[in-house]
């Protein structure tokens, strides 16, 4: 495991390097692409350059994986803890220096050119400190403790302003005697959070638990993919045009179309000649799409949706595509989720997903009514079962994956999955030839 975490830390690092120095950009007119080197000595010179750089500057220490599911206390940052939440929160030290920080809001002398940066950004302003604040106290599932100490150093400070309007005042601030410790929450005792997986990490786990574990517990990161972060673009493109249709209550022409085409559809790894052949598969698809649904466009409930399932001790994230309104009439509207697919094969968790979105959105009180996987390859739609029974199935099923996780049952299952696994040179199991 050591060795293997080790290896795992080297391929982080070169998925770090990566990310950035082979990043294309687009032209200064703001369409075409200018590719990253992505070869030759000055690119391998670069690396060592970083990695001596990370080696002087951080203590190069493996930490064993698994760490970070331990029941444990997490300390981190107001902005690393962003999107996630935990059922006891502390936040300390709000004194008036702190949060908002004495800098904030002050003109400072920067010696790079100022149209290359938001200065505000850099310089801080009491709105953002307050989303800040606001982030910090959303954390807390249960309970939640906002505290200053008086004296930090030498003189003592005040409290945040922050601090002294959510308490009221000064005088409404409690001393740490006076302070009711989170035993319980309303007379109930406070309930372990339940288990947060993603529907995608479930679905991962069970095409190979031993792949899953490779990447997700050990940390191992997999090659730079030329066309990486195409699904997303194209989703990107046919959210836009749906934001768009909300918005004026109009389908955008042909032209408009191609015009949005140009300017957001972006692979930051694509060489070029990859690039063109990926965007003129975008076009084709969008075209067919816009073409076929032009009603359905006027009818978008929302995109990207996210969903929670909360089963016994379990949440199962996830986010839904599109989300379309199918009647009009009543108070609580007859919904449809749609997920739309980019690649051609189908995966056999399909279905599973969207009766996942499903069951979520009933514990949220919608009225789901149908389903579809969309293949934008082909245009064609799967409907989705969503009876009662199917999505008692669906539940069980995930709970059936959550607790092979939880046992940390991660074994292998060589087949069709091995083809793409790009853990297989080091898989024993691996059925492929892979050199
Ligand atoms: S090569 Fe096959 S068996 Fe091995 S980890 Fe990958 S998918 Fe699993």
């Amino acid at each position: 495991m050591a060795a293997l975490a080790v290896i795992a830390r080297f391929t982080q690092l070169i998925a770090d390097f990566e990310k950035v120095v082979r990043r294309s950009r687009r032209g200064d007119d703001g369409r075409g692409i200018i590719e990253a080197s992505d070869r030759g000595h000055s690119l391998y010179h670069r690396f060592a350059t970083f990695l001596a750089f990370y080696l002087k500057n951080e203590k190069p220490s493996v930490e064993e994986p698994g760490a970070e599911q331990l029941d444990a206390v997490h300390v981190m940052t107001i902005h690393q803890s962003k999107g996630l939440q935990w059922p006891v929160v502390f936040v300390p030290s709000l004194t008036a220096t702190r949060l908002p920080p004495g800098r904030v809001g002050r003109t400072r002398e920067w010696l790079i050119d100022e149209r290359l940066f938001s200065r505000d950004r850099y310089e801080g302003t009491d709105d953002q400190e307050r989303r800040l604040f606001y982030v910090a106290m959303t954390r807390a599932r249960e309970w939640l403790s906002i505290s200053a100490h008086r004296t930090p150093r030498v003189r003592p400070v005040r409290p945040s302003p922050y601090l002294l309007e959510v308490a009221g005042g000064e005088h409404a601030l409690r001393t740490p005697d006076q302070l009711v410790l989170p035993v319980s929450v309303g007379g109930a005792q406070i309930e372990p959070e339940g288990r947060r997986v993603s529907f995608s990490e479930l679905a991962a786990a069970d095409r190979c638990g031993l792949a899953h574990w490779y990447r997700d517990i050990v940390g191992l990161r997999p090659a730079l993919a030329v066309e990486m972060g195409y699904g997303r673009a194209v989703h990107h493109l046919l959210r836009l045009i749906a934001e768009d249709v909300q918005a004026t209550g109009r389908v955008p022409s042909r032209s408009a179309v191609e015009d949005l085409l140009d300017r957001e559809f972006y692979l930051p790894f694509a060489p070029r000649r990859t690039f063109a052949e990926l965007s003129k598969a975008a076009r084709r698809l969008i075209d067919r799409y816009v073409a076929d649904h032009r009603d359905e466009l006027h009818s978008i409930w929302a995109t990207e949706r996210p969903f929670e399932l909360h089963l016994d001790g379990l949440v199962v994230t996830g986010r839904a595509d599109v989300v379309i309104r199918l009647d009009r009439s009543g108070s609580v509207p007859q919904l449809a989720i749609a997920d739309y697919k980019t690649a051609a094969a189908h995966l056999p968790d399909n279905e599973l997903q969207i009766q996942t979105y499903a069951a979520a959105a009933a514990g949220e009180g919608l009225d789901v009514v149908a389903g579809w996987i969309h293949d934008l390859p082909t245009g064609r739609r799967a409907p989705v079962p969503l009876s009662e029974e199917r999505l008692r199935r669906a539940t069980d099923e995930l709970r059936r994956r959550a607790r092979r996780l939880d046992e940390g049952d991660y074994r292998p299952r060589p087949g069709e999955a091995c083809r793409r696994c790009d853990v297989a040179r080091l898989c024993r199991f691996a059925v492929v030839s892979t050199r």
